[in-house]
């Protein structure tokens, strides 16, 4: 679904799907600090409460992790909000929403009536 690191493709390549109206915005930014900041705090205090490394070491560990990190989970974190606006019908996924809802309950309608017939 993207067309570029962190730019969502208009449509969906495989079903067609309007994904151009979400609205991510700076909320993977956050989610990426809140989890990463836990991670590499936790590791890092754990790592000089029991081995005391120099500082030197520590900086040459953590800053990298911290670019690695947050990295790799922007983009799985900006999949993951703009499929949650999606799927809860937000923004201009209403109409989707919408059109998913009626399909559903004209399956199980049909569905209940193939069975009962
Ligand atoms: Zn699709």
């Amino acid at each position: 679904m993207f067309r570029a690191f962190l730019k969502v493709a208009d449509t969906c390549p495989h079903c067609g799907e309007e994904l151009y109206h979400h609205r991510a915005d700076d909320f993977p930014a956050y989610c990426v600090i809140v989890v990463v900041g836990h991670v590499i705090v936790t590791l890092a205090l754990v790592v000089e409460t029991e081995f005391a490394p120099p500082l030197w070491l520590q900086a040459a560990i953590w800053v990298p992790a911290t670019f690695g990190l947050s990295l790799a989970l922007l983009q799985p974190f900006k999949g993951a909000i703009v499929a949650i606006q999606w799927a809860a019908g937000m923004h201009g996924f209403e109409r989707a929403k919408r059109a998913r809802d009626a399909a559903a309950s004209a399956g199980l309608a049909g569905g209940a009536g193939a069975k009962a017939a």
